[in-house]
C-alpha cells in the first residue's frame, strides 16, 4: 500500500486555524472548515453537537471500525509566539496544540479518504469540540452515540519532547482531576480580642498543613497523587479577625480507588479541623475528567504502529501525565490508547510547555503525527478481531 502525507496543505491548515483560535464551545469556524474539508474529501459528515464534527469514511470491503479523535478548541491566553501565524483573536490561542490536532487528523484523513478501495473496515474521525473546559465536549460526542459502532479509539496529543517522538503509558495515561472550593466560616473580631473570634485564617492554616499528610500517609508510595491549596484568600487588615476564608483545592490522581481515597480524606481533614476550632464550613467539590486508561492490546498496536510510522527508537514506553484529559471518556467505552508526540524541546528551541502564552511546536513533526494516525487506522483493521 502506497501512501503519504500532504505535507504542504497540513502546515497551511495548521497555521490557518492557529491564526483563528476559537474557545471551548465556541469552535463555529473552525468545525465549519473541518466539515467542509471532510465532506471534500468523500467522507459522511454528521454533527454531534453545534461545533463538534463527526467524519464516516466506509471501506470498500466490510470489517471493523476504528476511531481517531482530535479536539479543536483554545485556550483564553495572549499569545507571545510572534510568529506570522499568530493568533489574530486578542486574548485567545492554540496553547495547548489543538490547532496541530485538527490540521494533521485533516491530513490522516484525506490519506486514508485515498486508500478507500484498499480498507476492509471503516474509519471514524472525531473532531472534538471543548476539551479544555469540563465537563467537556467527549461528554456530548458519546451521548450522540459516535461510539456505538467503533471497536478501537485512538487520539494524539503534543507535548513538550524531542520532535518527531512518541510515549505511549501503559494503564493511565493522564491524571483524574478534581477540584473543590473551602469556605471557612468563623468568627470576627477585633485583632486584640482574638478570644471573642474563631480566626479562620489560623483554622485554614492548619487545614493546609494537615491536607499534606493525606497523599503522604494515605497514598501508597509508589501511587501517583497530588493535592495543591492553590489560592487562600481572607481578611484585609492587620488588626482584624476576619469572618471567613475561601481557600481553592485541586486534586490528581491516576487510580479510582485513590480518587476516592483522596476525596474522603481531604473532606475528613477539613471536617475534623474545623470542628476542634468551633468552625463550620461548605466545600464544593467539582469532580474533573476521569484518568485517561489505556487498553493494553491497543496500546501495544498504537506502539507498533509508531515504531513503523516514526521509526523505531522514536517510540518509548513511558509515565502518565500530571495533566487531565477528557479522551478518558471515549476510552472508558471502547478499548482505546492516547499517545504523545514530540513537538518539539528546548534543545530544538522549544522550550515552552503546553499552556504557556509562547508555546510552540515544530511543523516538522506534523506530518510524523498524520502518518502516525494513519499508520493505527491501517493496522487496526488489518488487524485480526
Ligand atoms: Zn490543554
Ligand atoms: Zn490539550
Amino acid at each position: 500500500m502506497n501512501w503519504e502525507i500532504d505535507e504542504e496543505s497540513l502546515v497551511a491548515l495548521r497555521r490557518d486555524i492557529h491564526a483563528n483560535p476559537e474557545l471551548s464551545y465556541h469552535e463555529t469556524r473552525t468545525s465549519g472548515l473541518v466539515a467542509t474539508l471532510l465532506e471534500g474529501f468523500g467522507l459522511e459528515v454528521t454533527r454531534p453537537s453545534p461545533t463538534s464534527v463527526v467524519g464516516l469514511l466506509r471501506g470498500a470491503r466490510p470489517g471493523r471500525t476504528v476511531a481517531l479523535r482530535a479536539d479543536m478548541d483554545a485556550l483564553p491566553l495572549e499569545e507571545e509566539t510572534g510568529e506570522p501565524f499568530a493568533s489574530r483573536n486578542p486574548g485567545v490561542m492554540h496553547a495547548c496544540g489543538h490547532d496541530t490536532h485538527t490540521a494533521m487528523l485533516l491530513a490522516a484523513a484525506k490519506t486514508l479518504a485515498g486508500l478507500r478501495d484498499e480498507l476492509a473496515g471503516n474509519v471514524k474521525f472525531l473532531f472534538q469540540h471543548a476539551e479544555e473546559h469540563p465537563p467537556g465536549g467527549a461528554v456530548e460526542i458519546v451521548a450522540a452515540g459516535a461510539l456505538e459502532d467503533v471497536d478501537g479509539v485512538f487520539g494524539l496529543h503534543v507535548r513538550n519532547q524531542k520532535a518527531g517522538t512518541a510515549t505511549i503509558t501503559r494503564g493511565a495515561a493522564s491524571t483524574a482531576y478534581d477540584g473543590g472550593m473551602l469556605t471557612i466560616q468563623g468568627r470576627g473580631s477585633h485583632g486584640s480580642m482574638p478570644q471573642h473570634g474563631i480566626d479562620p485564617v489560623v483554622v485554614g492554616s492548619e487545614i493546609v498543613l494537615a491536607l499534606q499528610t493525606v497523599v503522604s500517609r494515605s497514598i501508597a508510595p509508589d501511587h501517583f497523587a497530588v493535592v495543591t491549596v492553590g489560592a487562600f484568600n481572607s481578611g484585609e487588615a492587620p488588626n482584624i479577625i476576619p469572618d471567613t476564608a475561601r481557600l481553592a483545592l485541586s486534586v490528581r490522581t491516576t487510580d479510582p480507588e485513590d480518587r476516592e481515597t483522596v476525596r474522603r480524606r481531604v473532606h475528613e481533614v477539613i471536617a475534623g479541623v474545623c470542628a476542634v476550632h468551633g468552625a463550620t464550613y461548605r466545600l464544593d467539590w467539582e469532580p474533573g475528567y476521569d484518568a485517561i486508561q489505556n487498553d493494553d492490546g491497543a496500546a501495544e498496536l498504537a506502539f507498533a504502529a509508531a515504531a513503523t510510522a516514526l521509526g523505531e527508537g522514536q517510540i518509548e514506553w513511558g509515565p502518565a501525565t500530571s495533566g487531565s484529559e477528557d479522551f478518558s471518556v471515549y476510552a472508558a467505552r471502547v478499548p482505546g490508547c492516547f499517545v504523545f508526540l514530540g513537538g518539539g524541546d528546548e534543545s530544538e528551541g522549544f522550550p515552552f510547555q503546553n499552556h504557556h502564552p509562547k508555546f510552540n511546536v515544530m511543523e516538522s513533526a506534523l506530518t510524523l503525527g498524520a502518518r502516525l494516525e494513519v499508520q493505527i487506522a491501517l493496522d487496526f483493521l488489518a488487524a485480526e478481531a
